[in-house]
């Protein structure tokens, strides 16, 4: 009854969302303020009857928001339901056996080794540096044989950034011909955006999200910039599965979302002064936290199992996200709330180890 393809398949799994109790959720990277209170305007507003017709397949008017708010051109926007659509559109599209072999960060989003599964796409995972940086030069790699590369940057879960300076090396040694796309769905918690290296790299294509610094991770919003022929083959591939991924609903709010520029970067500046300020805090408590410019951390308390660490906290009414691999088995990453959402895990922590 089932295909083969389908026997083989193993899909991701995304950090938990359960139901039976009120947790403090740092597990999943979701934003603890709520979004724009514009969008609350929106929706008291938004008249039903408009979702009797399907929305806009070309999703227009939210891609020329986009377009304005990075200083492109609407042919060089692509969105989707979601970056992981977006990005699993990339994968079909830009990498394949035909092409080579694709390389990303041996620890990096979860996500990208479930992608080369789905689409049989041979891939070569790069070890990190004993810093837990992406290595850039290995991941170019000694030849031309590269499929491609994706990675995120700043990185998940380890949160270590490299500027655009570095990057656009990396780019400048790596084939043309094949496609690097970098993850910035944690840029805007003290990143640096590589939108400044798109005009002099046609093979560089740029994948953000709506679900972490706009405070919309319910809507599914994902977006890509890059030159317009990479676009024009996201749009191909989205024709190819559903041409309607982005409902009305979420294209409006979207679309106000991304001019609310100011009310965003207070936010964004908030978590990253609770992550400056925990971070410290945990360090004192005798716990490694890698510095991060994403809206979580990456910590351990040397000598304590990072499961342990998990099952504890959830005990107490707390999520974080711990993965299985043994490199990273004694780190639990670690959202950033808000202050007073930090203070209570401080608390839990010292009093659990002290
Ligand atoms: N990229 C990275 C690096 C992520 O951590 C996530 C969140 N799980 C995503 C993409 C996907 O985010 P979304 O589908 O909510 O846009």
């Amino acid at each position: 009854m089932f295909t083969h393809r389908f026997r083989q398949l193993a899909p991701y799994v995304p950090g938990e969302q359960p139901g039976d109790r009120q947790y403090l959720k740092l597990n999943t990277n979701e934003c603890p303020y709520p979004p724009a209170p514009s969008i609350a305007a929106l929706l008291h507003r938004f008249d039903p009857s408009r979702l009797r017709l399907y929305p806009d397949p070309t999703m227009e008017r939210l891609r020329e928001a986009i377009a304005n708010r990075h200083g492109l051109r609407l042919e060089q926007i692509f969105t989707g339901n979601g970056s992981d659509e977006v990005l699993s559109f990339c994968f079909y599209a830009f990498f394949g056996a035909d092409l080579g072999t694709l390389r990303f960060p041996a620890f990096t989003y979860s996500f990208y080794p479930v992608y080369c599964d789905f689409y049989e796409i041979p891939y070569e995972k790069v070890p990190l540096t004993e810093a837990f940086e992406v290595d850039l030069d290995a991941l170019r790699g000694p030849g031309p044989a590269a499929s491609g590369i994706i990675f995120a940057n700043p990185n998940a879960p380890t949160g270590h950034f490299w500027p655009p300076e570095r990057i656009a090396e990396m780019l400048k040694r790596f084939r043309s011909d094949r496609v690097v796309v970098v993850d910035e769905a944690y840029v805007d918690f003290g990143g640096e955006s590589v939108l400044p290296l798109l005009d002099a790299h046609p093979n560089l294509l740029i994948v953000r999200t709506m679900s972490k610094s706009l405070a919309l991770a319910g809507l599914r919003i994902g977006y890509a910039l890059g030159n317009p022929d990479l676009i024009k083959a996201l749009f191909a591939v989205k024709d190819g599965f559903n041409s309607y991924p982005l409902d009305t609903l979420a294209q409006e709010i979207g679309t106000l979302a991304v001019a609310e520029e100011a009310y965003y970067r207070d936010i964004a500046d908030r978590i990253a002064a609770t992550r400056t300020r925990f971070a410290a805090s945990l360090a004192e408590r005798g716990w490694q936290v890698l510095p991060s410019r994403a809206n979580f951390v990456f910590a351990r308390r040397p000598g304590v199992d990072g499961q342990a660490v998990y099952r504890t906290l959830k005990a107490e009414g707390i999520l974080v996200r711990h993965f299985n691999p043994p490199e990273i088995a004694d780190f639990v990453r670690i959202t950033i709330g808000t202050d007073p959402q930090m203070d209570r895990l401080l608390d839990t922590v010292s009093r659990l180890w002290p």
